[in-house]
């Protein structure tokens, strides 16, 4: 089989056979398949898209590329310990950090939550690229390591090794530097090729949608969720989705470091209400999927009572140090400046492209996959879209070293709207789906 070949017919929006899909990714992964080929594939997938079959079976040899978590431990396994193994994945937002409460949160809970994340993608921060801010962290673990961190810890964050998914590690990287990002297929199968090597219960999806996500419409987030929600159960995965806004960052802090901070705030209790909302919410619907919870009311009570005893926070210091991360290490931030409103009003807009790109180019984000991060970068968000803000207000602090100071606070002057008018705060959650809602392959079932 030839490589063009398969380009070709990709890029005539003919449909490829699993053997070629097979082909193309296991050439990928043993060299083969040159980066500027694959990088071709993927832009060809970006524009005429690919069947749910040619999905399902993309993401089969993602997940064939390597190995899949053992489901029994070999070392020192105790038998009496049946906790589910889930997990929460994010399509990618400015500020998302729900991973880092989430997972030490369900951990606390009853569950096993071994995540496999990414680094940052487009203008969105990675949970990788968060958690290496703390000394220490490493996201690398042998499937030894992970094994035993799941045993006595609960949970783990790391990144898709040379054993589980290497193809998606290696694909990702070379999207987030392609222009090909924002493919419903390339996203299903990079997110379902992790989980399924996690070999998990459940898994709950947060479909973001706004100008800051891949999915910048409510349709397009529905026809994402409809992927993961099919493919899933095409693979034996029970997946279910919350869309969640994205039409500004969540919480408040953007950048690396700056988040981490912003997480454990959360994890002490505190913190931003929206990101204190949506990690509730998804962990919910885990509770529910493997019976931990028998209402959605009963999963909030056990998980807020989780943060609120301290407990959850204690986990997530177990599973920092299990990482070789010190979760007391204070975590340096560039000097901040502030960006203030010029008038009286209310804040009607956030240009979220504007603040991850500036966010990006400070260092905290990368242009290219070798690219180093800087984690003391950011931008803090003080306001929320509906607040109201008076003259002098700071809507915005740039964090990044004083030399450069001065152009993002000059740039990030024009990243907000402030209007005279009173504007309605946003939702946060705006859709829920699950295998309900897409019964058929065509659309979305009748309830
Ligand atoms: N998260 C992933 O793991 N992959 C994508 O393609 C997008 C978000």
């Amino acid at each position: 089989m030839l490589t063009a070949s398969a380009l070709i017919k990709k890029r005539d929006g003919k449909k490829l056979s699993g053997d070629e899909i097979r082909f193309l990714i296991q050439g990928y992964c043993d060299g083969s398949v040159a980066d500027y080929q694959m990088a071709a594939f993927a832009m060809a997938v970006c524009i005429q898209g690919m069947t749910q079959r040619e999905t399902a079976d993309l993401t089969q040899a993602m997940l064939e590329s390597g190995d899949r978590l053992p489901r029994t431990q070999s070392v020192g396994t105790d038998a009496t310990r049946k906790r589910p193994r889930i997990d929460k994945h994010s399509t990618g937002g400015l500020g998302d950090k729900v991973s880092l409460v989430l997972a030490p949160l369900l951990a606390e809970v009853g569950g096993d939550v071994p995540m496999i994340s990414g680094r940052g993608l487009g203008l969105t921060g990675g949970t990788l690229d968060k958690l290496e801010s703390i000394p220490g962290f490493q996201s690398q673990l042998t499937t030894d390591q992970s094994s035993k961190l799941l045993r006595d810890v609960g949970a783990f964050i790391i990144g898709a090794s040379d054993r589980l998914a290497p193809a998606d590690r290696k694909l990702y990287s070379l999207r987030d530097v392609t222009g090909t990002v924002e493919s419903v297929p390339l996203i299903t199968a990079s997110i379902l090729s992790k989980k399924l090597a996690a070999n998990l219960d459940a898994l709950v999806m947060d479909v973001k949608v706004g100008q800051a996500a891949a999915m910048k419409t409510l349709p397009e987030a529905t026809e994402l969720a409809k992927s993961l929600i099919q493919v899933g159960r095409r693979a034996g995965l029970p997946v279910s989705v919350i869309v969640s806004d994205m039409e500004q960052p969540l919480g408040h802090a953007v950048g690396n470091a700056l988040e981490v901070i912003e997480s454990i705030k959360v994890l002490e209790g505190g913190g931003p209400a929206d990101v204190r909302k949506l990690t509730l919410e998804l962990a919910a619907n885990l509770l529910l999927h493997v019976n931990l919870a028998s209402t959605r009311e009963t999963a909030i009570d056990r998980l807020e009572a989780a943060i609120d005893s301290g407990r959850a926070m204690d986990r997530f210091e177990k599973m920092i140090r299990g990482q070789g991360g010190d979760p007391t290490a204070a975590l340096t931030i560039a000097p901040g400046q502030p960006v203030c409103s010029d008038r009286d009003g209310f804040l009607a807009d956030l240009d979220c492209q504007a603040i991850g790109s500036a966010v990006v180019a400070m260092g905290g984000g990368r242009r290219q996959v070798h690219d180093r991060i800087d984690p003391s970068v950011g931008v803090t968000v003080h306001a929320k879209i509906g607040d109201e803000i008076a003259k002098g207000q700071p809507v915005l602090t740039v964090h990044c070293p004083a030399t450069s100071t001065g152009d993002y606070v000059e740039s990030l002057a024009h990243a907000f709207t402030i209007s005279s008018e009173a504007v309605p705060s946003r939702r946060l959650i705006m859709r829920r789906f699950d295998e309900k809602d897409f019964r058929d392959d065509t659309g979305l079932a009748k309830r």
